[in-house]
C-alpha cells in the first residue's frame, strides 16, 4: 500500500483528511508519528504555506507528502485571522483562546458584517523538490456567531454559523461537515487531479 505522510499534527484535520481519502487506497501517516520537525510557515498565502509544509515533510521522510493549510478569513477584520488562524491569540494558543479573541475583536465593532469563510489549500508533492505539485483549494461561507455552540469538529467550528443549516460547524457530524466544508471541497478537487495526472507519477 502506498504510504503518504500528512504534513500536520492537528488531529482534527487528520481525521477529516483520512475520512475523505479513505477510498484512496493509501496509508496516511501523520508527520508527528514520523518525528518530522515543523516547517517555518513564512508564506503570505495558504497555498504557499501548504507547499512549504509538504516539501518539509517529504524532505524529512523521503515519502510523498500531503499538506493542508487552512484558516478562517473575516473580511470585516481585513482578512484576519487568515493564515494566522492557528496562532491568532499567540504562538501555541489553544483553539478556545483563538476563538475568544475573534469574538472579542468583532464585539468591538457593533453592527459590522460578520460574514466569514473558511479556506483550505491542499498541496501534494511526490518528492521534496517536485516541480509539479498538485494544488487544490476550497472555500466555505458562513457567519461568525456571537457565542459558541456545538461539540464536534475543532478550531473555530463552534462560532462558524451556517444560515442554511441553522447551526454551527461544531453541530455537524464529521461526514456532514466534510461533504460541504472548505477541506472537503479541496480534498475532492485533489482526488480528481491525482487521478487525472497519474501518468506523471514517478512511483
Ligand atoms: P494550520 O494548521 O496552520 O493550517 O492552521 C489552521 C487553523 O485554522 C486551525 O488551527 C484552526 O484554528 C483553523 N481551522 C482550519 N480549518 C478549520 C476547520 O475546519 N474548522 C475550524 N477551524 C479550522
Amino acid at each position: 500500500m502506498k504510504k503518504i505522510v500528512v504534513a500536520s499534527g492537528n488531529q482534527g484535520k487528520i481525521r477529516e483528511i483520512r475520512a475523505k481519502l479513505d477510498e484512496f487506497g493509501a496509508e496516511l501517516v501523520s508527520q508527528t508519528d514520523l518525528n518530522v520537525s515543523e516547517a517555518v510557515e513564512d508564506g503570505l498565502s495558504f497555498v504557499e504555506n501548504a507547499l512549504i509544509k509538504a516539501r518539509n515533510a517529504s524532505r524529512q521522510t523521503k515519502l510523498p507528502a500531503i499538506a493542508d493549510d487552512s484558516g478562517i478569513v473575516v473580511p470585516a477584520l481585513g482578512g484576519q485571522p487568515g493564515i494566522f488562524s492557528a496562532r491568532y491569540a499567540g504562538v501555541g494558543a489553544s483553539d478556545q483562546a483563538n476563538l475568544q479573541k475573534l469574538l472579542n475583536e468583532l464585539a468591538k465593532l457593533p453592527n459590522v458584517d460578520r460574514a466569514a469563510y473558511f479556506y483550505c489549500a491542499i498541496v501534494y508533492v511526490q518528492f521534496p523538490d517536485d516541480p509539479t505539485p498538485l494544488v487544490s483549494t476550497g472555500q466555505w461561507d458562513g457567519v461568525i456567531a456571537a457565542t459558541s455552540s456545538g461539540n464536534e469538529g475543532f478550531g473555530y467550528d463552534p462560532v462558524f454559523y451556517l444560515p442554511e443549516k441553522n447551526c454551527t460547524a461544531a453541530n455537524l457530524a464529521l461526514t456532514e461537515k466534510i461533504a460541504t466544508s472548505h477541506r472537503g471541497k479541496a480534498l475532492a478537487a485533489f482526488v480528481e487531479q491525482y487521478r487525472a495526472t497519474k501518468s506523471r507519477a514517478y512511483d
